[in-house]
């Protein structure tokens, strides 16, 4: 059954820091607290819409659930709670800081049905947390996943690829860090410069370079990959395109594109494929086969990844859509066929 999200958006209310590069509201598009009556509604609009069944998860996202005062969060959390025991919904989650959970916090969103906490990471390097002002380390990831895990929470990491004092050896020792944690599943949002955040400002003053759109594809493919060969399901990169990140007197600079997510399984997927290919004789002719929804993937976002390898390799190539399980790239040259398995670290093998 296909799973759709109730997103319930918090502000920065509650949250008693302010992250270089936050402006919340910019983020998620709205301003203020919504009512429980607003949950409520908001809860009856979608599921009412909805022509299919579906598997609906209410989630509290935008800004530090945890950090808003308990009354607040209880308000909250009521009505969707009511929808969950109604049967109208099927799941509540929830975003929040790392160092916004304990014992009690998570008896309370235990209570109320509560099932999946995503943390806002960011980075596993205190320097990086530091400069961005986050107000936690990476101790505080550790020790609220630990916390998560032992009270049953599916744990998801939402990581920042891009923050100032961040290079490659951090971007690595984050992954890694990361890897050995082991959440459930993990968002990367390469950091754009919004307009309003202590970003923008030191990004003016020449203080701060952000990433170009290729460095957080770049960076972005890395983590993903490690995370995805680590068996961590990775469900996001960049940002979800708004009406606001869309509008470039708010998105000033960085690594920001609606394209993202796809930019960053063409770069996975092709590097491998493209890698692959190259090591293969020049004759016979190869076909490339994979699954529909692969479709982009395999050749590249616009094309891109068919046209190098039409320009760059010696074999004649043939693509087409095959029953292949997705994340699966089937090559056929001659009478050998190899599978690819694009999300494990095993290599092509011949099958
Ligand atoms: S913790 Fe979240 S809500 Fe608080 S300032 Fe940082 S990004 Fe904004």
């Amino acid at each position: 059954m296909q799973t759709s999200i109730i997103p319930i958006f918090i502000p920065h209310i509650g949250c008693p820091h302010r992250c270089v590069f936050c402006n919340q509201w910019q983020i998620t598009g709205h301003q203020g607290l919504p009512s429980p009556d607003e949950v409520r509604r908001l809860i009856a609009s979608y599921t009412a819409s909805a022509r299919t069944p579906r598997y609906w998860e209410a989630a509290f996202y935008g800004g530090s659930f945890t950090a808003m005062p308990g009354e607040v969060q209880e308000g909250l959390l009521q009505p969707a709670y009511e929808a969950l025991e109604a049967g109208t919904i099927d799941a509540i989650r929830c975003s929040t800081r790392p160092d916004c959970i304990t014992p009690e916090i998570l008896q309370r969103l235990q209570q109320y049905g509560m099932t999946c906490v995503e943390l806002g990471v960011q980075s596993m390097d205190d320097t990086v947390l530091e400069q961005a002002r986050r107000g936690h380390t990476a101790g505080d990831v550790v020790a609220a996943t630990a916390l998560l895990r032992q009270y049953g929470f599916t744990v998801g990491h939402q990581l920042m690829p891009g923050l100032p004092g961040e290079d490659w050896p951090s971007l690595v020792r984050t992954t890694a860090a990361i890897c050995r944690l082991q959440p459930d599943l993990a968002r990367i949002y390469p950091v754009a410069v919004l307009a309003g955040t202590d970003l923008a400002a030191s990004w003016r003053a020449g203080r701060y370079q952000p990433l170009t759109i290729h460095e957080g594809v770049v960076r972005a493919a890395y983590m993903k990959q490690h995370f995805l060969e680590q068996g961590i399901n990775c469900i996001r990169t960049g940002l979800q395109a708004t009406e606001n990140l869309d509008d470039d007197t708010q998105v000033l600079a960085g690594a920001y594109t609606p394209a993202m997510g796809e930019l960053v399984d063409t770069r996975r997927y092709g590097r491998q494929l493209l890698s692959f290919l190259r090591s293969l004789p020049d004759e016979p002719a190869i076909t490339i086969g994979y699954n529909r929804r692969d479709t982009s993937r395999v050749r590249g976002y616009r094309n891109v990844t068919v046209k190098t390898a039409c320009w760059s390799l010696p074999q004649h190539l043939t693509w087409h859509q095959d029953e292949v399980p997705l994340g699966h790239i089937r090559v056929c040259q001659g009478r050998t066929v190899y599978d690819l398995d694009v999300n494990s670290k095993t290599g092509p093998t011949m099958i």
